[in-house]
């Protein structure tokens, strides 16, 4: 596979100033490969990273005006392998997920590589060699980047470019569910606010055997993509007391419960719907201190942990479950976009135009999988 010396790809100016420029394709080291982008996804924390700068870091500040390249939701084609690596080949299909870490720092060695104590010291006399693509190196919105290998997952011929750039956001739900939960089969789950993490959080919950699962949103076209993915029971909080209906349906509350929304609601719904010695994992950022019952908390030895990412190579779990098809993530991908028209990709997320909730900015045609491509042969 022939690689050019340039390439094209989206910089960002001031605040939400992003430019198509010319740059040098970047050059592979020791445990990385170069990756021809295939697809990649926009995640509400692209649009974070536009308009506010965090949680993107580059050379110790905001990453403006630093001719960085956002976008870290990817998957692509090896297109050069760094020196010594023999792990992966030229030619073989990929999907990413962000962080590779130190590797150093105590927590890259627990394996919490997205929680690594050098977050974003990359650069000049403090590089620790941590890479978080997208965040604090180059990422996605162009048409090559480099990836430490232990980011890389192989993608099966079966999945299209556009599903496998939705392996990272299920392999974040998943993370949260049993890396950092403990979730077993059998286990109560509710899953608060169905935004692609959210939805997803029911497909691997589903996938995972917990019962039942539970999904609370306002959305309706949102709650119905919910079902499909596994929840049992949708609930729209616009037309029910949620910790109510939860208390009635589980009996003693939810064994565990996933606030994707993080607002002061939600986050006292959860504290009020899960059951004594229950967990909920805060899935949101909020931007402001939340009130909440912490009494209730405590009184109930009620586990409350947040989440970073996808540590622990989740996504390669999630990989499992997405090439075994448990569950079709593609029902969360609504539009998709060339890369020149990134732009009005980015404001159909940010809007929320047409329902939009994934939207994919792929570089090639739409793929068919094998099994489209052979139905068609044999039409
Ligand atoms: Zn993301
Ligand atoms: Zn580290």
């Amino acid at each position: 596979m022939p690689v050019p010396q340039s390439m094209k790809a989206w910089v960002l100016g001031d605040p939400e100033e992003l430019t198509l420029k010319t740059k040098d394709v970047p050059v592979p080291g020791r445990s990385e490969a170069l990756v021809r982008i295939d697809a990649v996804a926009i995640c509400a924390t692209d649009l974070e990273i536009l308009t506010y700068g965090t949680p993107a870091l580059i050379e110790g500040g905001a990453p403006f005006n630093k001719e960085f390249t956002p976008g870290h939701e990817y998957m692509g084609t090896i297109a050069a392998l760094g020196p010594g690596v023999d792990e992966f080949e030229i030619g073989e299909r990929v999907t990413v997920e962000i962080h590779a870490g130190c590797g150093q720092c105590k927590r890259c060695r627990m394996g919490m590589y997205t929680s690594c104590h050098n977050y974003g010291l990359n650069y000049g006399d403090t590089d620790k060699g941590h890479r978080a693509n997208g965040f604090t190196t180059n990422g996605g919105f162009a048409e090559y980047a480099v990836n430490n290998i232990n980011t890389m997952i192989r993608v099966p011929a079966t999945m299209t470019d556009e599903e496998a750039t939705l392996v990272v956001t299920a392999g974040t739900s998943m993370y949260g569910l049993t890396e950092l939960g403990g979730l077993v089969a059998g286990e109560s789950v509710v899953v608060i606010g169905p935004g692609p993490i959210g939805l997803l959080a029911v497909a691997v919950a589903k996938a995972l055997g917990a019962s039942p699962v539970i999904l609370v949103g306002t959305r309706e076209n949102r709650n119905q993509i919910g079902t499909k993915l596994g929840a049992d029971i949708v609930i729209n909080p616009k037309e029910e007391d949620v910790v109510a209906r939860i208390k009635e349906i589980t009996g003693k509350g939810a064994d565990y419960v996933v606030d994707c929304a993080g607002n002061e609601t939600t986050v006292n719904q959860a504290v009020h719907m899960t059951n004594r010695g229950g967990k909920i994992c805060l899935a949101a950022f909020p931007k402001k201190a939340v009130n909440f019952d912490l009494g209730a908390l405590a009184v109930n030895n009620i586990y409350l942990y947040g989440i970073r990412g996808e540590g622990r190579s989740a996504t390669h779990r999630a990989m499992a479950f997405m090439a075994e098809k448990r569950f079709d993530a593609s029902l969360i991908h609504t539009h998709t976009f060339p890369l020149e028209d990134l732009p009005t990709a980015l404001r159909y997320a940010r809007e929320r135009i047409d329902d939009a909730i994934k939207v994919v900015v792929s570089m090639r045609q739409p793929t068919a999988t094998t099994d489209q491509i052979t139905e068609g042969k044999s039409q």
